[in-house]
């Protein structure tokens, strides 16, 4: 060895990135006797799953049995594309089966590593409930795969940056050449390489080249994910699968400065067990505040506060469309603004169906909801021309905008952005999580799982993400230990609709 070069180590399988996908597939494939490290560039574990809201859907759970439900894997993969039927034509129905199939046992196996689930909860154009939400929420899944990881001997290692991929002389990928502590470092595994490195939507390059101009402009949420691993497996001649569908950019309150109440419980697995029951049991009046504070912290207003009369804004007060969602919003200045409405209208989304922001199916959040819970975002004033001066607006540009609102006392409720939660295209991936050329053939000891590996699957519909994220991420931990040869892709059955 030079002093110029590397030093390597070897493991099993080595797995990029730490989110529900990288957990998922780390703890697999140490249950199974991998040597297993899990590389994440960022100084935490978590990615886009910490975000998230965390519910999972899944058919045929024990939770659905529990509450008298039957369900079978040809409706729920029918209802699944019930949610995107644009995209129909370029689905990838091979990977959708696996999902449909495979997500209860998934549901199961967090189950069994202390994540407790409420539900399950509906969402149309789902014909039972499916929808399983982790208590008190995401971060349990963050928590308790990294625990499960641990226990599993998985050596993790933060703020660990990978450069390359490497082949050998059949194209066979061997490992990966990475900076930790400022050191170049080569890692080689004998398995492969599991890429679990999420969405592109924190990349700006790779939005501008592949996604709608409103997506392009559009805030992300987690600006850490910026499609390294595409462009990695990109390099070695990896295909990548309708890198332009996307589902957004949505209207986003930002998130409240402080931690919520669910926010601040301690992660016990018996304190959510018995919010799980509190869920099931308490009378929904005891709920409501606790829910209230999810839905005031993470949800989207509706864009139902439009067709009602409510105004959007731009940060110097003049009018933005609305007819195409946030896409307006998304080319204004930093892609922000206020959504204002008058008394009548703020006094009539204080009951349903009039909500400001909901969770389907579960609880709805209103305008006084919004009052107590997020004083920052809602700002009142006895006019036009005072809410001007308050929020640093041209008074005569937002008097001309606002010139249909009744006189008198108006609320703007925001700052509201243009944000891309996530994007779904990603690398072409077969139903063994094994990564694919242009020519269809695996690229060997390469896998993706989670966001960058859908394979082509719009994932609209709650709880399809993460099922997908951390099912894919067991599958492929799984199908790496045993090395399995190739098989026959897996059938669809006959649906039964
Ligand atoms: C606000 C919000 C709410 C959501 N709610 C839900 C929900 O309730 N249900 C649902 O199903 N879906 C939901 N989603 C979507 C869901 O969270 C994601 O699709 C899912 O978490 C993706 O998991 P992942 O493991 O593939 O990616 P991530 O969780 O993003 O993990 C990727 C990890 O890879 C790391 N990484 C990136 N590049 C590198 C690199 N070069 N080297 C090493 N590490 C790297 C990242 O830092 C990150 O930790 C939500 C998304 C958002 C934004």
């Amino acid at each position: 060895m030079t002093p110029n070069q590397p030093s390597t180590e070897n493991a099993d399988v080595i797995v990029l990135g730490g989110g529900g996908a990288g957990l998922a597939a780390a703890v697999s494939a140490a249950a199974r006797g991998m040597r297993t490290v899990l590389l994440e560039k960022c100084p935490q574990l978590g990615g886009t799953t910490r975000w998230s809201v965390g519910s999972i859907a899944a058919a045929g759970t024990r939770l659905q049995k529990r509450a008298g439900i039957q369900d079978n894997i040809d409706h729920f993969r029918v209802d699944m594309m019930g949610f995107v039927p644009e995209f129909a034509a370029r689905d990838n129905p091979k990977l959708r089966y696996v999902l449909a199939a495979e997500a209860a046992t998934t549901v199961e196996w967090l189950e069994e590593m202390g994540v407790v689930f409420s539900g399950p909860f509906p969402e149309p154009p789902n014909r039972v409930p499916r929808m399983h939400n982790a208590v008190p929420g995401s971060r349990m899944y963050v928590l308790k795969l990294t625990q499960a990881a641990r226990r599993a001997g998985v050596d993790i290692r933060l703020q660990a940056e990978v450069h390359e991929l490497l082949t050998n002389a059949d194209g066979r990928v061997i490992g990966v050449e990475y900076t930790l502590d400022g050191v170049r470092r080569r890692l080689e595994a004998s398995r492969g390489v599991i890429l679990a490195t999420g969405d592109f939507a924190g990349s700006k390059a790779l939005r501008e080249t592949h996604l709608h101009q409103a997506a392009a402009t559009a805030i992300p949420v987690n600006p850490d994910n910026t499609g390294d691993g595409l462009q990695l497996a990109q390099r070695i001649g990896a295909a990548l699968h309708n890198m332009d569908v996307v589902i957004g950019p949505q209207f986003r309150f930002p998130s409240a400065q402080h931690q919520g109440f669910i926010d601040r419980l301690p992660s016990w697995t018996w304190l959510a067990r018995l919010g799980a029951l509190f869920f099931e049991h308490a009378p929904k009046w005891m709920l409501k505040p606790l829910v209230t504070s999810l839905l005031v912290a993470h949800m989207s207003p509706t864009e139902k506060l439009y067709t009602q009369g409510a105004v959007l804004v731009d940060l110097d007060g003049a009018r933005l469309a609305t007819d195409q969602g946030a896409s307006a919003l998304s080319a204004a200045r930093e892609a922000s603004g206020y959504i204002v409405l008058d008394a009548k209208i703020a006094a009539q989304f204080n009951a349903y169906p009039w909500y400001i922001s909901t969770a389907p199916g579960i609880a709805f959040a209103y305008f006084s909801d919004y009052q107590k819970g997020r004083p920052d975002l809602v700002h009142a004033a006895p006019g036009v021309r005072p809410l001007a001066a308050k929020l640093g607006m041209d008074a005569d540009k937002l008097a001309t905008s606002l010139k249909d609102l009744q006189q008198g006392q108006v609320f703007a409720l925001g700052p509201v952005r243009a944000m891309l939660t996530i994007t779904e295209g990603g690398l072409a991936v077969d139903e063994q999580c094994r990564v694919l050329r242009d020519d269809g053939q695996p690229l060997d000891g390469l896998y993706a799982v989670g966001g960058i590996g859908q394979g082509g699957m719009a994932l609209k519909g709650h709880g399809l993400h993460l099922a997908w994220a951390m099912t894919s991420g067991r599958i492929a931990g799984e199908l790496i230990s045993r090395r399995m040869p190739p098989v026959d892709p897996f059938e669809p059955g006959q649906v039964a609709v």
